[in-house]
């Protein structure tokens, strides 16, 4: 194989593993519980700093490596399983590829492999990138790169060397994973310092995880170094899968305790390094000024921007129905046609044969807005439907700062048919929001709609 189809092996293979213990085993959860528990390290003050982003920062943010791959929003459940249901773009919904800093699609950007050496050097890169954006007082942002950091930092400290032990030290009780009491401490004075610091404290914790585990591996007469070197050449060679078998069901016991222990040193760490881009931040924070009145504040509106992957940028689809398979959202672009279904410009979204539950176009968190309770809002939108044109309007979706929605207000569906009509709602914000998307959605079965030329305006 060549390494590009080595690497796009191990892409599936994990993707695909990944769905398979979900269930069981929730791959996300040493991570999600890895940077919980690091986080309620802190000082009160600095939980207070994050508080706005510390659930999305542990459920979500510090998974963001394991979900840059081109599969999402695909069909067939990331293996191209025919019978598999969509995977939900979550990749785009939450520009993860502009904060893991690579971009699978058109190759932009630096790839780390989640393992040493890269992974180390992974830490280093997003714990600057953080610093960097908590320092300028862009807080989410930081929060985003922090998680991207705590991830490469998660996955150095959990056998990174083999991929057989580290798929399964997946820590039964994740109870278990928790600190007693610790004090972070600053690993550095300097961005600089700090850096440098935590790329040896990064290495000394893979180390530690190696060191912890050996013995058990003795005792299974395989030496650690030699099923190390095993798995360097193989990505889940037998010799080391068998032996890892062996050991959890022979010694679940010390196998768990040793899983345990490394997930805890590996909480250490983590809280180090969030503790130590906090002290760079910009304090005390301030809120961005609330949405000027009048100006349109929709990023994209006519969706004329690209980044050069076939999709208007700060737009994804949602896949109301993932089972699906005949719906198709498009990025439309204008041809020679007489018949130019764009309303301004050249582009615009389509809709197309859209399922009973749902397909949208639908504003990606790092372009949504950020509102407060009381302020009033008109957003609208063009659409040129045929078919059933009743099944397509726009929506304003409210979220709380966990980014769960609190609150839709949808506009009057579309009534006529192949004429553009501008549809639009109004709506006052609901108390508990803190950020508001467009939606723009179809249900229309047979139909098709184009939508262009959205524009979200803060009424006085
Ligand atoms: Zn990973």
């Amino acid at each position: 194989m060549s390494s590009f189809q080595a690497r796009y092996f191990e892409c599936v293979v994990s993707v695909f593993f990944l769905l398979l213990v979900r269930s069981a085993y929730p791959w996300g959860g040493e991570h999600n519980v890895i940077s919980k528990v690091a986080i309620g390290t802190l000082a009160p003050e600095d939980r207070e700093y994050i508080r706005s982003e510390s659930v999305a920062i542990e459920e979500n943010y510090c998974e963001f490596p394991d979900k840059n791959w081109p599969c999402f929003g695909e069909w067939g459940n990331g293996t191209g399983d025919p019978k598999g249901a969509r995977m939900p773009d979550f990749r785009r919904l939450w520009g993860v590829s502009y904060y893991c800093q690579w971009d699978p699609v058109i190759k932009k950007g630096t790839a780390y492999n989640h393992k040493p050496p890269q992974s180390w050097q992974a830490v280093e890169v997003h714990f600057r990138n953080a610093v960097d954006a908590f320092s300028k007082g862009k807080k989410e942002d930081g929060c985003r790169y922090m998680g991207v950091m705590l991830h490469y930092l998660q996955d150095s400290g959990a056998f990174p060397h083999m991929q057989p032990l580290h798929r399964s030290c997946h820590v039964k009780n994740l109870k278990a994973i928790h600190l007693e009491s610790y004090s972070p401490v600053i690993l550095g004075e300097t961005p600089d310092e700090a850096c440098k610091t935590l790329g040896e404290r990064v290495r000394q914790l893979t180390a530690w995880t190696e060191r912890r585990f050996s013995p058990l591996f003795d005792s299974a007469g395989l030496k650690f170094e030699d099923a190390k070197r095993i798995a360097e050449k193989e990505l889940m060679p037998s010799a080391v899968m068998d032996v890892v078998d062996r050991l959890k069901k022979e010694k679940f016991d010390e196998f768990e305790s040793g899983t345990t222990d490394c997930a805890n040193e590996c909480v250490r760490a983590c809280a180090d390094a969030i503790y130590t881009i906090l002290s760079f931040a910009k304090k005390p924070y301030v809120e961005s000024s609330p949405v000027e009145v009048g100006k349109n504040i929709v990023f994209n509106p006519s969706f004329e921007k690209t980044e050069g992957d076939g999709m208007p940028e700060g737009w994804c689809v949602g896949w109301l129905d993932l089972a699906d398979m005949k719906g198709r959202a498009e990025w439309y672009r204008a041809g020679t046609h007489w018949e130019k279904h764009v309303k301004t410009g050249q582009c615009s979204t389509m809709i197309l044969w859209a399922p009973s539950k749902g397909l949208e176009w639908q504003q990606a968190w790092p372009k949504a807005i950020k509102v407060n309770p009381g302020e009033k809002y008109q957003g609208s939108v063009w659409v040129k439907a045929s078919g059933k044109p009743q099944g397509n309007w726009i929506t304003l979706e409210f979220s709380d700062m966990n980014y769960k929605p609190v609150y839709t207000a949808k506009s009057k569906p579309c009534s006529i048919e192949s004429k553009w009509q501008q549809l639009s709602v109004e709506v006052a914000v609901p108390a508990e929001s803190r950020w508001m998307r467009v939606l723009l959605h179809g249900e229309s079965e047979d139909g098709a709609a184009w939508f262009d030329d959205v524009d979200v305006v803060r009424l006085p």
